[in-house]
């Protein structure tokens, strides 16, 4: 899910509101050309990112005020393909998607937060 937040950001931090379901957010601005910013309570993001008019990559992904991951982008017999990484999600994998309507962003989220909501579960 794709969600536009109304945000602005100072000194360093972002601070905005899920326009899905009202949350407060505060996260860093990051340092990557390319952000995503996951929704802590309704998991849906938003990308601050330079899709249409450049690379998408590399790309920092945020949950809450925790960088989770990152996506980066390879070359595999001159296509590009895109990977995510996540040490805290044990995931390094590479994407099927790719830049067309930020396909890679959708499957990086769906990804982590599926590991995140399973880590999250009682055993
Ligand atoms: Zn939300």
């Amino acid at each position: 899910m794709y969600s536009i937040m109304n945000d602005t950001a100072v000194a360093g931090v972002r601070k905005s509101t899920c326009t899905v379901c009202g949350q407060e957010l505060t996260c860093p601005a990051g340092t990557a050309a390319n952000r995503i910013y996951i929704c802590p309570r309704c998991k849906s993001f938003t990308a601050d990112c330079e899709y249409g008019y450049a690379a998408i990559t590399p790309c920092d992904i945020f949950l809450g005020t925790d960088k989770i991951g990152e996506i980066t982008q390879i070359r595999v017999e001159n296509n590009i393909r895109y990977r995510l990484s996540s040490a805290s999600c044990g995931i390094c994998r590479d994407l099927s998607e790719g830049y067309a309507d930020l396909g890679a962003y959708r499957e990086a989220v769906s990804l982590l937060t599926d590991a995140v909501s399973k880590a999250a579960m009682p055993h």
